[in-house]
C-alpha cells in the first residue's frame, strides 16, 4: 500500500546502514511502501542482499544490498562509488547500525552491601575493550557514514540524515553504561550536525525507539522456554504506559515523516517512539 501523504518520497534513494537487522528491515519495508528506492548496507552481506531481493520481488520497488562496514571509511567510500554507478544520487541516509556488547554490560543492576565481595559483577568488571566497541559501533558508526554519504547531499543542498538513538540516551538503563552513553552522544551529535548543515538544505534528526522485541534483547526480557516476561521485561512493560513492546512497524510513520518534506522545518530533534516510556515518571 502506498502512503499518499509521502508521495514526494517516491523514487528517492535512501541508504540504510545496519539495514539487514530487525529494525532496519522493517524501516526498509516502510520506505518501499512509499516508493523509496532503498540501499541496504550491512556487514552481513547475505542479509543485505536477501532483503533487497525480497523487497524488489515482493513489493515491486527497487532495492539494492551491499556489504559495508560502518567502521571502515574505505569500505564506505567504495560502496558510495558503487551506489552512484548502479543506483544514482543518494537523497537520504538512515544510520541504523548499532548495538551493545556483553563486555560493556554489568551483571548487577546496583552494588549493595551484600555484594561488596563481588565488585567484578558490577562497574569494576567492565572491560575497556567493550566500551570502545560500543562507542565505535554506535557513535563512530554514525559519524563515518554521515561523512561519506552526506557530502553529496550538502553539495546538492538537499538531503536528510536520520540517526537511530534509544531511550537510553535520555536516562541510562541499568547494566548498559556504554550503550547508554554512546546513544546520548548520538543525540548530541544530531543537534550539532543539524546546526552545522542548517543553511545548506540538509536536515539531521533522530528517532529514539522504546522497547521492541528483537534478537538482541529477546532473551533478556522474555524466558527462552516459556516466553513469559523476565523480571527485567516486567519492569520495562510496567514503565511503558501503553503496556506492550513496540512492533518494528511502529517506527515507520515517524521515519517517513522525518525523511519527507512534511517535516521541512524540523531539524536537530529526536522523536521518541516508545509507548509513553519517556513521559512516565514511574509512579
Ligand atoms: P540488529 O542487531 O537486528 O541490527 C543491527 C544490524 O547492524 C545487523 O544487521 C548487523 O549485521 C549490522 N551491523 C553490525 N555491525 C555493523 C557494522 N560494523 N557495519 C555495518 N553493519 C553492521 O539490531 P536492531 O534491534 O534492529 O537495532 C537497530 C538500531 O536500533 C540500533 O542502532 C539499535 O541500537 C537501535 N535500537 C534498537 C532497539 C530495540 O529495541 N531493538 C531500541 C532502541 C534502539
Amino acid at each position: 500500500m502506498e502512503h499518499q501523504a509521502f508521495k514526494a518520497l517516491k523514487d528517492k534513494v535512501c541508504v540504510i546502514t545496519g539495514g539487514g537487522g530487525v529494525l532496519g528491515t522493517s524501516m526498509a519495508h516502510g520506505l518501499a511502501s512509499a516508493g523509496v528506492i532503498t540501499v541496504i548496507l550491512d556487514i552481513n552481506e547475505e542479509a543485505a542482499k536477501k532483503l533487497a531481493s525480497d523487497i524488489t520481488s515482493d513489493m515491486g520497488v527497487k532495492s539494492y544490498g551491499y556489504k559495508a562496514n560502518v567502521l571502515d571509511r574505505a569500505s564506505l567510500e567504495e560502496v558510495r562509488k558503487q551506489i552512484l554507478e548502479e543506483v544514482g544520487e543518494m537523497d537520504m541516509l538512515i544510520n541504523g547500525a548499532g548495538g551493545n556488547s556483553p563486555k560493556a554490560t554489568t551483571k548487577l543492576e546496583q552494588i549493595t552491601e551484600e555484594e561488596l565481595d563481588q565488585l567484578e559483577d558490577g562497574f569494576f568488571g567492565l572491560e575497556l575493550e567493550g566500551f570502545q566497541k560500543v562507542f565505535d559501533l554506535n557513535f563512530t558508526g554514525t559519524l563515518l557514514p554521515t561523512m561519506v554519504f552526506a557530502r553529496d547531499m550538502v553539495a546538492r543542498q538537499k538531503g536528510v540524515v536520520l540517526n537511530v538513538s534509544s531511550m537510553n540516551a535520555y536516562k541510562p538503563l541499568t547494566k548498559i553504561p556504554a550503550y547508554s552513553a554512546a546513544k546520548a552522544s548520538v543525540n548530541n551529535f544530531t543537534e550539532w550536525l543539524a546546526v552545522h548543515f542548517a543553511k545548506v538544505g540538509v536536515r539531521v534528526n533522530a528517532i529514539a525507539p522504546g522497547f521492541f522485541l528483537t534478537n538482541q534483547n529477546r532473551f533478556l526480557v522474555t524466558d527462552e522456554q516459556t516466553g513469559a516476561l523476565t523480571p527485567r521485561g516486567e519492569k520495562i512493560i510496567s514503565n511503558t504506559p501503553m503496556g506492550v513492546f513496540g512492533e518494528p512497524e511502529d517506527l515507520n510513520g515517524t521515519v517517513l515523516f522525518l525523511l519527507s518534506d512534511m517535516s521541512n522545518f524540523i531539524t536537530g530533534i529526536c522523536i521518541p517512539v516508545d509507548g509513553g516510556y519517556s513521559a512516565f515518571g514511574g509512579v
